[in-house]
């Protein structure tokens, strides 16, 4: 990959990469069409794919996590990706096993809240594997979605504090007809799960219309516990569903808010069965 990327470089062609773990849908393919359209028709749109075992903690879904190359080269293939990269845990970590590789990349501060009080050593592996997916691909420009803002966050941080020469884009969420956020590991849910699963989407609703709806809630703000409550609520007509977390942040701070108005970020996490959600959306 590096070899070919260095090539493309000294030919002058432009590099825009979607870094993935594969089963996609549609979520991942708005971001291989924002990648295309960033470098034009003569760009090269590189989609990697990689289960990457570092930001897995031992208790998490490494194993089971879904996998079928076939079809995601198909739909890469119809979605106009020019070089699928699907490394192993050889070429990534050689020596891991044995204790030999020992190098990581960390982000000190965006990690600490949310997913990463959640994921301790979550946010360790992914700044490390985007890290090295780049020296690999080495892009001008790369895609990653809001659904995982947090992620979003710190990877732009990392670009910005280590110098990467790479632009990083954000793009916007896509979701079901029925507001569930796409996500491989939807395909984990029971039918009667995946019903309630539109919980995370009808909580951010809910709080939108509480915010923007109340005089008070554009300009003085509402209390994020007051918030809380009503999420709680919903949840609690959810049987197979538990809050794992929602907090209101400043979008790019990620700091919570004292009072929730529009512009801040609600971010949330919940259990539907034993399968962990996240969402988050702009209030
Ligand atoms: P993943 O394969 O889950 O690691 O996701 C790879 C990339 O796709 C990340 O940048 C995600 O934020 C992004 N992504 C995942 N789901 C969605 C979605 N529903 N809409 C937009 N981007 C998404």
């Amino acid at each position: 990959m590096q070899r070919q990327a260095l090539q493309w470089r000294r030919q002058g062609v432009r590099v825009g990469f979607v870094p993935t773990m594969g089963y996609l849908h549609a979520g991942h393919l708005s971001l291989v069409a924002e990648a295309r359209r960033r470098v034009g028709p003569e760009g090269m749109v590189v989609l990697s794919i990689y289960v990457n075992p570092t930001q897995f903690a031992p208790t998490e879904d490494l194993a089971r996590y879904p996998r079928d190359f076939a079809r995601d080269s198909r739909l890469c293939r119809e979605a106009g990706v020019d070089v699928i990269f699907a490394p192993n845990d050889a070429d990534m970590y050689a020596g891991r096993e044995q204790g030999l590789y020992s190098t990581y990349v960390v982000e000190e501060t965006l990690t600490q809240g949310l997913e990463g009080a959640s994921r301790p050593t979550h946010f360790r592996g992914v700044t490390t594997v985007v890290t090295k997916l780049f020296n690999c691909v080495l892009p001008e420009v790369s895609v990653f979605g809001a659904k995982d803002w947090q992620q979003a966050a710190v990877v732009r941080r990392m670009v910005a504090d280590l110098q990467f020469p790479i632009r990083i884009v954000v793009a916007p969420t896509t979701r079901e007809p029925d507001g569930l956020a796409m996500s491989s590991r939807n395909r984990y849910l029971q039918p009667a799960e995946r019903a309630q699963a539109t919980v995370l989407w009808r909580s951010q609703a809910w709080v939108r219309k509480q915010v923007r709806g109340s005089g008070s809630g554009s300009t003085a703000g509402l209390r994020p516990e007051a918030l809380r409550q009503g999420i709680q609520a919903l949840i609690a007509e959810c049987p197979a569903a538990r809050l794992d977390y929602v907090e209101f942040v400043d979008p790019d701070t990620l700091r919570p808010v004292d009072r929730v108005r529009r512009g801040c970020r609600m971010v949330m996490a919940v259990f539907v069965g034993k399968t962990r959600l996240i969402d988050n959306g702009a209030i």
